[in-house]
């Protein structure tokens, strides 16, 4: 367990909020949920994604693991943004996330803001490239659910 990095005011407490009260913790019966296991090596995050896809919508998503604040936040975030979405809008999303997690910018740009909402909350992260790959665990498990047969991706 690493310190919190230092975001701005707003961001820290957004991501704060997701850390001590996390959106949709549990587990869902495999079959007919996918499960997909993520872990950080760097700074031991650990976590599992169950998703249930139904005519290509994430009709329910519950998450399990431990780790930094970051990374519980940002599964936090992500099991709220993807549920209810369609698989396609969600792949769209994993994209704009690591995008914005390796892009140069600290602050989200105004597409960030706009599709990924309190998620860009997590752009300052990218100032602290320790802690990126604690942000992107999530999304990297989530696309592990989507696609199981992918190659890990870091
Ligand atoms: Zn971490």
């Amino acid at each position: 367990m690493s310190q919190m990095p230092p975001l701005n005011d707003l961001y820290r407490e957004i991501v704060m909020d997701h850390y001590r009260t996390p959106r949709n913790r549990g587990e869902l019966p495999t079959p007919p949920a996918r499960r997909a296991d993520g872990h950080n090596p760097l700074c031991g995050d650990e976590i599992t994604v169950y998703l249930l896809v139904e005519d290509n919508v994430i009709r329910d998503v519950k998450l399990s693991g431990h780790g930094c604040s970051i990374s519980q936040a940002s599964s936090s975030m992500m099991s709220a943004a993807v549920k209810g979405r369609s698989i396609d809008d969600v792949r769209g999303l994993i994209v704009q996330f690591k995008d914005m997690m390796t892009s140069e910018t600290v602050e989200p740009t105004e597409d960030a803001l706009r599709s990924l909402g309190e998620i860009a909350s997590l752009s300052g992260v990218s100032k602290f490239p320790v802690r990126i790959k604690c942000a992107t665990l999530a999304w990297n498990t989530l696309a592990q659910a989507l696609d199981p047969g992918s190659p890990q991706q870091g």
